[in-house]
């Protein structure tokens, strides 16, 4: 099928559809300036797994080093603004052509964008908690304990060090991701964006809709289950999307 005759049926299927939610991936970041450590050509997935030294062992083992190798990458995270993808899922949020937004993302930019239903099944980076006492902070105030050399950043309370409250290799699945099972239950429609489905669990939430629209540059796993496919850019196939529902 061609692009025009593709957002059509997707058109047609949304508007069918009851139950219609997102599931967001790095993908949907890249037009924000968020580079996608999983795609081919970024080269800094081979150079180092971010995701293996983002985890709950090199925290205990050497929390300073573990703020040394994940700041840079995530002082850009919260400068981040959202782009056209973004703000279209909003926008069919307040329409109530979707119920909400699933996302993989730690960015925060569904937040940003003013999307209402959003789970963030490995976290996000407006927080901070104490490992000791679990007492809460602002992100910044930890960005803001690093400027001034402060590694790692401490609470002020009990004097524990701060974690942002990202999901970590090794943690414990995140309750929005128990959530996120739940409401995928007896949905009609998947809007799957930006993800190769490479990452478990959030790889097996598609198997719980019915059907499938796929967004997404490379291929995933779930290609063959899905109704319509785009292998276009995620900004431009959403807003034409979008208009073509008008
Ligand atoms: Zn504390």
């Amino acid at each position: 099928m061609n692009y025009k005759d593709r957002l059509r049926r997707a058109a047609e299927i949304i508007l069918q559809s009851k139950r219609v939610f997102a599931l967001t991936g790095a993908g949907i970041s890249t037009e924000s300036g968020i580079p996608d450590y999983r795609s081919p050509g970024t080269g800094l997935w081979n150079k180092t797994n971010p995701l293996k030294k983002a985890s709950v062992s090199a925290l205990r083992k050497d929390p300073a080093e573990f703020y040394k190798t994940t700041i840079t990458q995530w002082r850009k995270f919260s400068k981040a603004q959202p782009n056209v993808g973004h703000n279209t899922l909003k926008n069919m949020e307040d329409k109530g052509r979707i119920l909400g937004v699933i996302t993989q993302n730690i960015d925060g930019l569904h937040h940003k964008a003013g999307s209402n239903s959003v789970l963030e099944v490995h976290g996000h980076l407006r927080t901070a908690r104490c490992i000791k006492c679990e007492g809460r902070v602002l992100f910044e105030d930890v960005i803001k304990q690093l400027d001034k050399g402060i590694n790692p950043p401490r609470c002020s309370i009990c004097d524990g060090y701060l974690r942002p409250d990202v999901v970590l290799f090794e943690d414990a699945m995140s309750d929005d991701f128990i959530k996120a099972t739940k409401v995928l239950s007896g949905c009609d429609l998947l809007l799957v964006i930006g993800t190769s489905l490479q990452v478990y669990p959030v790889a097996t939430l598609p198997q719980l809709a019915r059907r499938l629209i796929i967004i997404n540059k490379m291929p995933t796993s779930y290609d063959n289950k899905a109704a319509v496919i785009f292998h276009e850019g995620i900004g431009k196939v959403l807003s034409d999307l979008e208009r073509t529902l008008k």
